[in-house]
């Protein structure tokens, strides 16, 4: 039987919200530099465990569900960690898919850096030989800069092959000259089977970063797949897919292989074969998996 999507979100979400958050003592003075240490070691010691087991736990009640991070930086834009590093974590975290978003950025980050990101996946799936750990699957994805803020777009994983990643080249490298609207981005997107998701709606800085719920429903009805409604990374929870008709994305944005799978996105897989089709069908969830570095993260702002 078919359980509809509030049913299914009122299920797993009553689970997660039963898992217990260990209270760190961290200095909240902790700037970023110092935090990454820090970060690494309570990523190796303690928070790997807790977001494993907590996993296991949602699998186990939900045998069906595919659990995935759809949004992190790695040494191709302005990450600290390598793409096999966050590769090698998400897979031994027990996550399904990861989603690597580089930043896509005229004069900063080129699209030939999401390109060899991408490459990269590719090669480390195809060549994954890490003590039993299954490859975990992986989609070609960057976070675009346009004129109203950062848009993530994600293709089919077919685009990981050297002669498809061509067709990516061909419609987006005008983004590396140009800032274009949110609009163009999400339209250019569609050809290829792929998806749009917004990330951090509504956080403003300097520099156009995220959209207002406003614009998107003037403008963007109909033409954007899905948006955060839970990261850690920006610290926040809210229910924009359900008021805007959109997707529902859990992200951590995490920039140092630490917070990757505190935060997840969750589909059926007997209702979809991958991410995109789940996303286009509005049937996506997002779930917190662990809450227990939040107050470090909002201390330390470990996103920039
Ligand atoms: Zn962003
Ligand atoms: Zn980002």
């Amino acid at each position: 039987m078919r359980m509809d999507r509030r049913d299914f979100l009122k299920r797993v979400a009553g689970f997660s919200l039963g898992f217990a958050a260990a209270n760190l003592l961290v200095p909240t003075s902790a700037k970023c530099k110092a935090a990454a240490p820090v970060a690494e070691w309570i990523g190796t010691r303690y928070l790997d465990s807790a977001i494993k087991e907590n996993i296991r736990k949602l699998k186990q009640n939900h045998p069906h569900l595919k659990i995935g991070e759809t949004h992190c930086h790695t040494t191709y834009s302005d990450g600290n960690y390598s793409v096999e590093q966050l590769m090698i974590r998400s897979a031994s975290l027990g996550l399904d898919f990861l989603v690597i978003t580089e930043h896509l950025i005229p004069n900063l980050y080129p699209l030939a850096h999401s390109i060899a990101s991408i490459a990269e996946r590719g090669r480390q799936f195809r060549d994954w030989d890490h003590d039993g750990l299954e490859p975990i699957r992986v989609y070609p994805a960057f976070e675009v800069s346009t004129e109203q803020g950062h848009l993530i777009l994600a293709f089919p994983d077919d685009y990981l092959r050297p002669e498809r990643r061509g067709d990516i080249v061909r419609q987006f490298s005008r983004f590396d000259s140009t800032i274009f609207p949110m609009e163009t981005a999400a339209r250019l997107v569609k050809p290829f089977g792929g998806i749009s998701i917004i990330p951090h709606p509504n956080i403003s800085r300097a520099y156009p970063f995220g959209v207002s719920t406003d614009f998107i429903e003037k403008h963007l009805t109909g033409l954007v797949d899905a948006i955060e409604d839970i990261s850690t990374g920006h610290g926040y929870r809210a229910s924009y897919a359900e008021d805007l008709g959109l997707s529902s994305i859990g992200s951590s944005d995490d920039h140092f292989n630490l917070i990757i799978g505190t935060t997840v996105t969750a589909y059926d897989s007997s209702l979809h074969k991958d991410l995109m089709s789940a996303v286009r069908a509005r049937e996506t969830f997002a779930l917190k998996v662990d809450d227990s570095l939040d107050e470090l993260i909002s201390a330390a702002r470990l996103v920039l």
